[in-house]
């Protein structure tokens, strides 16, 4: 119980003495309302942004069997308008207008609402409260002033007083519906649907639980469902102020913290609904035990998954059971299973874990990563498996294991940094939901308290060959799948597994004989001991590492950590050199190289990663890359025998083989993956001078062999130069031996700088307007994607820079609220800024069943429309998005490795902008919104003959299903009405109806837009400009703009870009044909080069 309470707060029961890591300066407190409702408080008074979360325990398992879907419906509905705030983006635009973001999920039992936002509305664009540390920066004295209250106020409403706006419901159900079709073509929804649709139809695991139109709208409104009173219900059956936990964190008083919440929080209707629980009902009963499922994948991918019945550990968190089976199983070290059958060439991964579905279920997942030849000998690797828990299960519980467990898992805890305020809320109001003794609530999930050698034993009776289920992935085998997925169309057979395999895998796991590879892993040798941390006091933390070392060979950053005090270090390394991206053959050959190096360690290094140590090996256009990070007891350890594995690699030719066809297995599914995810390979192919697409490397890879990388890496590490940044809890003298250490192992011949590569880009002169085609190889995909760039400059132009970001900025609610919301192009649409060293430009991605010509279309639009709203915009808003983006730039780091890294892009870049986030903040802060209309119209205008335009459009093969005309009516009524509601025009509902209604053209759609033309003009007498606006994004929405409708492009055969970027004015696109001759035709940009005399960061001056 806290002694000093603020007035106007309930004497209550109050637990603050929660168990926190040895860092956490945050203070904690836990109330329960008077309406049940339990709440997590959080001062950080350190904080810059404030979050708050509230979990509801209801998820798609309590959805209704005849609409799938409902529980996720209603976290989108939840959003839309509420008595206090109707207006339905009233919480969005709140949150947009200081810094922030909000988001939500729904799981099988919890819906988890959050959003996070700046903690102090004062503006850090005054130079003095930037340089104030925020602890003493005055907290606002009137809660209206706080943008944490404001925001806690209409988050709050939406669970007090939601109004399902009826107009808004047609258009979430569409979002709803394209989160679903975006998820049709990823094996990770369709496998795990698959997984769930066979288990016992009884348990609500069975569930499809994204919903789509079809679930929420056509199919209940043909059954003369009312839907919105059926959501209302779903809402007012299932949610309740004793199913919600609340997490509330800002820089506030805790006490100040209680009184807003009780103020505001103890509103919501409490019904006293039990918590959900599903202990009569099993996953699997034995119709669906001991069956083997043969799915057939989009991806080229293998692997055979087991699902063991297990148990609900929910109530056992202080000594986790399931971890010792999976720490055992799931090893990668000597002994285990993964190190035996991928020695005989079976597999590159193996993972396994329990999991408590839902209290009362768990189930227990073994999923390995096939190789060709592992597929074929898929019933060994599950004999293998069979024979090791058998070897587990002989053995009584090691308490050793468990100790090594128990340590990682406290030393993790102690030393755990600061997670971003929305994750810490809404991570932590799921937890809540558990049921951990309430001063465990941090630790309880991570740390492992106790050795239980019974509850142990129980868990390891749940293994056994009478109580699992098999799955098995591949494309190819073993064909003649007859069945289909109902909801993702998943192809598949199921079948009992055969009674010969069943005896085989018996008489593995009875046969007390078993291979001599298969043992108990060795003691852990990498288990931190080392944890002293040397803290000294200090004013400031230094904004950028010093040079201690710079010679002809090396050159090494360094910065000992002076704000974090954890026992951890990260050390980067650059081995400079052209070679490994000379050619698309070298580049192919050093990305096979690196993935030798990772498999040869494999084993090694698992032993490492569990215990908080890791290492990367990677190969880029500038070099090769090496880093190793976590604590740093042991780093140099690992370090060393990296480098050595680097320097010394023998490839063996069955290792080769298998990472040669899982490279090329990679590089072919990267053609099928989501659209948006390839089309940045695309911009950055067309961007610089050299880069290499993946039908490229495909083609180079065919034919390279062990021999030729054998022969071919040490080429790469004969000559370069070294740079390194070490980091963090290291003394001056280690740093200087690690780079001894990296010298003497390696032993390069130095390059000089003459020759080390420099990054460029191309320019892309005023009047360009190019567009760059590609069909996508997915025959079955029906998503086109655009990404439309536009270059202003280079990337260490600050004052270019600070007006791209403060764009970015003003059009980011806008464009999604056009293309996405009203417009409906699509479920994926970016906008935003795109700056590295030598390019900074805006950029605006959609991916969208619309094509991309038309999509092009629709960017014009917007970017002619948004120049009017810049126009009109008011002082206080132009400053408020200003003020957004200081405040995104002047963030805190979080934690060491995001300074390690922070330091690393910028060395990495060759341009060595340490400061740059300030320098960001210096030019924003005096900027005009003349100043960006300027550069708007200039830079951005599609009316501007000096902007420079790229635009990638991928193609897709296949076509939408077409609507029938009564479905294109039911859109576009829909749509239409969202439109109106944008714009704030009092619809007439059924004037407006008996138009549609009495459309019997062929052409619907064609009949639809003149219907609406003739409502807007004769039912509702709206003015002409009014007309044309909302006609024009009416015909939008049904695909039928003409305004802003680009001009019919040209195609550039030749390479001739300076007389058609002349003679055109940027008005007429420009088709690239011969991207090569293109490229030939463009300047390049200056190259990547420090912002300052490194001589200024030389530690104690004056050396160089
Ligand atoms: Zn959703």
């Amino acid at each position: 119980m806290s002694e000093t309470l603020a007035r106007g707060i309930a004497p209550r029961q109050r637990i603050e003495d929660l168990e926190r890591p040895a860092l956490d300066d945050r203070s904690y407190r836990i109330i329960t309302l008077p309406n049940q409702l339990e709440v997590l408080l959080i001062h950080d008074a350190q904080t810059d942004k404030a979050s708050a979360a509230l979990d509801v325990n209801v998820g798609s398992f309590s959805d209704a069997e005849d609409m799938p879907g409902i529980a996720h419906a209603v976290e989108h509905l939840l959003f839309m308008g509420t008595d206090k705030y109707p207006k339905e983006n009233a919480y969005n635009q709140y949150l947009t207008s200081h810094s922030g973001h909000s988001n939500a999920y729904t799981a099988s039992t919890s819906t988890n609402y959050y959003f996070e936002l700046a903690a102090s509305s004062s503006s850090s664009a005054n130079k003095k409260a930037a340089e104030t540390s925020p602890t003493h920066e005055q907290l606002p004295a009137v809660k209206e002033e706080s943008p944490l209250w404001g925001g806690l106020d209409r988050f709050g409403q939406f669970f007090i007083s939601p109004l399902f706006l009826e107009d808004t419901l047609d258009r979430e159900l569409k979002a709803v519906d394209s989160e679903n079709k975006k998820n049709l073509q990823s094996d990770t929804w369709r496998l795990h649907q698959l997984n769930k649709a066979l288990s016992n139809p009884n348990h609500p695991y069975c569930h499809f639980s994204t919903g789509s139109y079809q679930t929420l709208h056509d199919e209940p409104i043909a059954r003369g469902v009312k839907i919105r009173d059926a959501f209302m219900n779903f809402h007012s059956k299932h949610y309740s102020a004793n199913r919600m936990k609340l997490v509330v964190l800002g820089r506030e008083k805790l006490d100040t913290l209680e009184e807003w919440v009780e103020e505001i929080f103890s509103q919501v209707p409490n019904k006293d609904l039990p918590r959900q629980r599903w202990d009569d009902v099993s996953i699997y009963t034995e119709n669906e035990l001991l069956t083997q499922t043969f799915a057939k994948p989009v991806f080229q991918s293998r692997s055979l998954d087991f699902s063991f019945l297990y148990r609900d550990e929910e109530e056992y968190y202080e000594s986790h059971p399931s971890r010792y089976l999976s720490h055992l199983i799931g090893h990668e070290g000597p002994g285990s299973i993964l190190s035996f059958i991928k020695a005989k060439g079976w597999a590159n991964g193996l993972a396994a874990g329990g999991s408590s579905l839902c209290p009362g279920s768990g189930l227990f997942n073994i999923s390995v990563k096939l190789t060709e030849d592992g597929l074929v000998h898929y019933k060994e690797v599950t004999k293998i498996i069979f024979q090791y828990i058998a070897m587990v299960r002989e053995q009584p519980p090691q308490k050793w294991v468990v100790d090594e467990q128990i340590r990682m898992s406290e030393v993790d805890f102690r030393f755990k940094q600061k997670s971003p305020p929305s994750r810490t809320t809404s991570a932590l109001a799921a937890v809540m939901q558990k049921p951990y003794n309430r001063k465990m609530l941090l630790s309880g999930p991570a740390v492992i308290r106790k050795f239980d050698a019974e509850r142990i034993s129980q868990a390891m009776t749940y293994l056994r060959p009478d109580n699992f289920r098999l799955n098995v992935v591949s494309q190819d085998f073993p064909g003649g799948w007859d069945q289909k997925e109902k909801w993702y169309g998943t192809e598949y057979k199921s079948e009992k597994i055969p009674e010969d395999f069943l005896a085989e895998i018996r008489e593995a796991f009875e046969n007390p004989t078993r291979p001599a590879e298969l043992h108990f892993p060795h003691k852990n040798q990498f288990i931190p001991n080392r944890l002293e941390v040397e803290k000294k006091e200090i004013k400031e933390p230094a904004k950028t590492p010093k040079i201690i070392r710079n010679d002809e060979g090396v050159r090494l950053w360094y910065k000992k950590d002076d704000q974090f005090w954890v026992p951890k270090a990260n050390v980067n390394i650059i081995f400079r050199t052209p070679i490994p991206h000379l050619t698309a053959r070298t580049a192919i050959m050093s990305a096979l190289y690196r993935d030798l190096v990772s498999d040869a360690l494999v084993e090694y290094s698992y032993d490492a990663d569990i215990s908080g140590l890791i290492y990367e090996f990677n190969s880029y256009a500038p070099g090769l890359t090496m880093s190793v990070e976590g604590y740093n007891d042991k780093l140099h350890v690992l370090l060393e025998k990296v480098l050595i594995q680097i320097r010394d690699l023998e490839i063996a030719e069955e290792r080769f083989k298998i990472i040669h066809e899982r490279m090329t297995r990679n590089l072919h599914n990267a053609d099928f993956a989501q659209p948006f995810h390839q089309v940045g390979t695309y911009s950055r192919y067309l961007k610089t001078e050299k880069g290499f697409l993946s039908d490229q490397l495909e083609n180079e890879l065919k034919d390279v062999t062990a021999a030729d990388v054998q022969k071919f890496y040490p080429q790469i590490l004969a000559q370069c130069h070294i740079e390194i940044l070490a980091h963090g809890n290291l003394r001056k003298e280690e740093a200087l031996q690690i780079t001894d250490l990296v010298e003497k192992t390696m032993k390069p011949k130095r390059l000089p700088p003459a020759q080390w590569p420099i990054r460029r880009n191309l320019i892309l002169p005023p009047g360009s307007n190019f567009i760059y085609e590609r069909q996508l190889k997915d025959p079955a995909n029906v998503n086109h994607c655009i990404e439309y760039m536009l270059f202003l400059g280079t990337g260490t132009d600050h004052s270019l820079r600070a007006k791209i970001l403060l764009i970015a900025q003003m059009t980011d609610e806008p464009a999604f609220n056009q293309l996405r919301t009203i417009e409906q192009l699509g479920y994926v649409v970016f906008s935003g800024a795109s700056i590295t060293s030598t390019w900074a430009g805006y950029r605006i991605l959609i991916q969208s069943e619309k094509d991309c010509r038309y999509l092009e279309g629709r960017i014009e639009h917007f970017l002619t429309t948004f120049e009017k709203m810049l126009e009109d915009m008011t002082e206080d808003e132009f400053e408020g998005h200003k003020k957004a983006v200081i405040n995104k730039r002047l963030e805190k780091l979080k934690n060491l490795a995001e300074e390690g890294n922070r330091f690393w892009n910028h060395i990495f870049s060759d341009v060595y902008d340490f400061l740059s986030n300030d320098e960001d903040v210096k030019h924003l802060t005096p900027l005009t919104k003349s100043d960006l209309k300027t550069c708007f119209a200039h830079y951005l205008s599609p009316s501007s003959p000096h902007r420079a335009k790229l635009s990638v459009h991928l193609i897709a093969q296949a076509k939408p299903k077409e609507p029938t005309p009564e479905e294109k009516k039911t859109t576009a009524i829909a749509q239409f009405t969202t439109i109106l509601t944008a714009e704030k025009i009092t619809p007439n509902d059924a004037a407006l109806k008996s138009r549609i209604d009495a459309i019997s053209d062929t052409d619907t759609t064609v009949a639809i837009a003149s219907a609406i033309s003739a409502h807007l003009t004769e039912d509702l007498k709206l003015e002409k400009e009014v007309v044309d606006k909302v006609l024009d994004e009416a015909k939008a929405a049904l695909g039928l703009a003409d305004v802003g409708k680009v001009a019919e492009p040209e195609v550039l055969e030749n390479g001739d870009v300076e007389s058609v970027v002349k003679g055109g004015n940027g008005t007429t696109p420009v088709i690239i044909k011969d991207v090569h001759a293109w490229k030939a035709g463009l300047q390049m940009s200056t190259g990547g080069r420090p912002v300052k005399d490194l001589g200024e960061y030389v530690e104690g001056a004056a050396k160089l």
